[in-house]
């Protein structure tokens, strides 16, 4: 299997590939500030202003809160962290197109 050296200039094509998708994709990342819960944003899709649907999933410290609670022998509460929404992210999907327009990060 050969390795990519990064130190290797790459071809221009794929240079400026790579580098117009991590910039498309930094000015995507600043997504509006958004919270744990539901809110009204102004849609970068759209441009709809709706509250948006919320999707949580869970994160580094919800694994973490749960691998505690194994640890100092409440294994039976280690389900509590994923019921929980403080300690998971929510993900915002604008409530008019249903596409994602940013995270609330737990940790
Ligand atoms: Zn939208």
């Amino acid at each position: 299997m050969r390795r990519r050296s990064h130190s290797r200039p790459v071809t221009s094509r794929q240079h400026t590939f790579t580098c117009q998708h991590l910039l498309r994709w930094s000015s995507y990342s600043p997504s509006p500030a958004v919270g744990p819960d539901p809110c009204y944003i102004s849609c970068p899709h759209c441009h709809v202003q709706k509250l948006t649907r919320v999707e949580y999933s869970p994160s580094v410290r919800t694994h973490c809160m749960a691998a505690l609670l194994c640890i100092v022998g409440l294994w039976c509460f280690a389900c509590l962290p994923y019921c929980a929404t403080s300690c998971m992210n929510a993900n915002h999907f604008c409530g008019n197109c249903n596409k994602f327009v940013g995270v609330y990060s737990s940790d």
